[in-house]
């Protein structure tokens, strides 16, 4: 029997796609303002090869017009146009995308944009629309011909009347119900803000008319409504200039429009990445830490994009955990978009991104820290702690990533070093890297057990906070050096007073049981110490779990 072709319950099909494939219904917008930036990106391809073709720019736009009374919404572009054929094949067959096949057939002239590939977006206007209408007129065409449909019982197309090349779409937008709101869809602010976040690095303009209000002529209290056509979205996508092109305020500017945080950011990352994976990211490291950003609340993430269209708003798979503080975007032409286009298909790519923006971010930091300490000490202060936990976190499987930017406060500079800086000033006879545990600075510089090991001239570490030894215990060592608390047994010390302080636990023997006996299960032991200089008396830890890490083991919930 010959090989039989599937059939398809269309209008069941086109149902479902309209109803389950997005998340959101302001995606339609979206989705059709990248179909008329694919229109017009077209003739800007056709116009490369033919010269009977001028591309000026200020021709070829978008427009975006919200008739409220009659609940229509309008988007019309300058590009490229549909046949009859064309409307035929691509707004009458599902998943037929022209895009694709013109990106195929063009696929040796380089810098493609064009944004269509599944042949879906469009339909997406069912979401909010009952009845769209399609009018076009293609390039080099003398008909112009209109394409309605009221969504699943299919379509018509009749010829008419159209001045100028390019295609109109109106959306005759749905009655609120009781469950769902569509109105938004004809308020002009509303349709800003959606245009603002998805579309915003569309190169062609996107125009609007707005309404204001403004002082009457003359007048000093009244004022007047007036309208005026306004390009919403800002075109250029900053990514994609040249750093050499581009200015700190330009980078700043760019962070607070995004508004991914009202401080001033301590340092720029812009990332240009052409190779097996092609990126843009531009990312940045805050100067302050977020209200929220050490509760459950705070979401890491980076802004994704796919040739210029807004995909995720927060893609965490791009950041660890311990660069959560990043903020930012990536841009790709590269990523295996899911059919909705808010996910990804394949996390190849992604993972590729990931990995490459990490290593970025740490040389980042690393160069920070070299040449601009105090910058470095001001990021450490506010993200120091994420960075230990990372350490900590997943058995320090990143440690190498961080161990050379993590800082302890140091007894002999009195100030915050790093590891590296410790482990290099270390005197020849120095076995390990001391640190001492405590609340504060001032409690740690009152530890009687830090006086043998300052004594010798060795630098102590302060652990403040909870995570500090935890964060080094994974580590185990740093350049072949182990850690070692001042409160441990054995501080590997080479002591002279050894003999004197055998003669002293003989003789003391019988008070050292008596204090045992009285403090009873609250310590091990009781013995005659060799680091107390000054102070009478010290508590020491004698296995692995230091007395502070038993604290904080305690104080946790179980
Ligand atoms: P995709 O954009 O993924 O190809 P769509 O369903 O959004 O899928 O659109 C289907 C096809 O219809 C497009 O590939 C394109 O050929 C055509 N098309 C849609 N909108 C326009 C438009 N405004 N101007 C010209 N062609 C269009
Ligand atoms: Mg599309």
């Amino acid at each position: 029997m010959a090989k039989k072709q599937f059939k398809a319950e269309s209008k069941r099909l086109l149902e479902m796609m309209i109803n389950s494939i997005y998340s959101q219904k302001e995606i339609f917008l979206r989705e059709l303002i990248s179909n008329a930036s694919d229109a017009i990106d077209k003739i800007y391809y056709k116009a490369l090869t033919d010269e009977a073709l001028t591309f000026d720019k200020d021709s070829y736009y978008i427009k975006i017009e919200a008739d409220k009374e009659n609940r229509l919404l309008k988007i019309s572009d300058t590009g490229i146009g549909m046949t009859k054929e064309d409307l035929e094949n691509n707004l009458g067959t599902i998943a037929k995308s022209g895009s694709l096949a013109f990106k195929n057939e063009n696929e040796a002239k380089d810098g493609h944009d064009i944004i269509g590939q599944f042949g879906v977006g469009f339909y997406s206007a069912f979401m909010v629309a009952d009845e769209v209408t399609v009018i076009s007129k293609a390039l080099g065409s003398e008909e112009a011909y209109k394409w309605e449909s009221k969504g699943a019982d299919g379509y018509k197309i009749d010829p008419c009347e159209k001045e100028s090349v390019g295609t109109e779409i109106t959306l005759k937008i749905k009655e609120n119900t009781e469950d769902e709101q569509f109105d938004e869809y004809l308020d002009e602010y509303r349709l800003k803000a959606i245009i603002k976040k998805y579309s915003d690095f569309i190169r062609y303009p996107i125009k609007m008319d707005m309404t204001s209000s403004r002082l009457k002529e003359g007048s000093e209290n009244e004022y007047e409504e007036f309208t005026e056509e306004q390009t919403i979205n800002s075109m250029v996508p900053i990514w994609r200039k040249n750093k050499s092109e581009l200015t700190e305020e330009d980078y700043e500017n760019f962070y607070q429009e995004k508004r991914y945080g009202f401080d001033k950011p301590l340092k720029h990352i812009h990332i240009k990445v052409d190779g097996t994976v092609r990126y843009n990211a531009i990312l940045y490291i805050p100067e302050n830490v977020p209200f929220d950003y050490y509760s459950k609340e705070f979401e890491k993430g980076l802004e994704l994009y796919s040739s210029g269209v807004l995909i995720m708003e927060k893609c965490s798979d791009l950041l660890p955990d311990y660069f959560g503080f990043v903020k930012g975007m990536v841009d790709s032409e590269d990523l295996s978009l899911n059919i909705s286009r808010e996910i990804l298909q394949q996390d190849k790519q992604l993972k590729f991104i990931a990995k490459n923006i990490k290593s970025k971010i740490k040389r980042e930091l690393e160069s920070l820290l070299k040449n601009e300490r105090e910058k470095y000490e001001k990021f450490y202060n506010a993200f120091g702690r994420q960075l230990k936990f990372g350490v900590y976190n997943d058995f320090g499987q990143d440690k190498e990533v961080l161990q050379d930017l993590i800082m302890f406060y140091s007894s002999k500079e009195k100030k915050l070093v790093t590891l590296d800086e410790y482990v290099s000033r270390m005197p020849e006879d120095q076995k390990y890297i001391y640190y001492a545990t405590g609340e504060s600075i001032d409690r740690i510089d009152k530890l009687p057990q830090t006086e043998l090991v300052s004594e010798k001239g060795y630098e102590i570490l302060y652990f403040t906070d909870d995570v500090d030894e935890f964060a080094i215990k994974m580590l185990m060592n740093y350049k072949e050096k182990e850690f070692k608390s001042v409160s441990s047994g054995d501080l590997g010390i080479e002591e002279e007073s050894e003999k004197q302080t055998e003669s002293e636990e003989k003789e003391s023997k019988e008070l050292f049981d008596y204090m045992k006996e009285v403090l009873g299960d609250k310590v091990k032991n009781v013995r005659a110490s060799k680091r107390l200089k000054s102070h009478p008396v010290c508590l020491t830890a004698e296995g692995e779990v230091s007395i502070e890490m038993e604290k904080v083991l305690s104080a946790m919930p179980n």
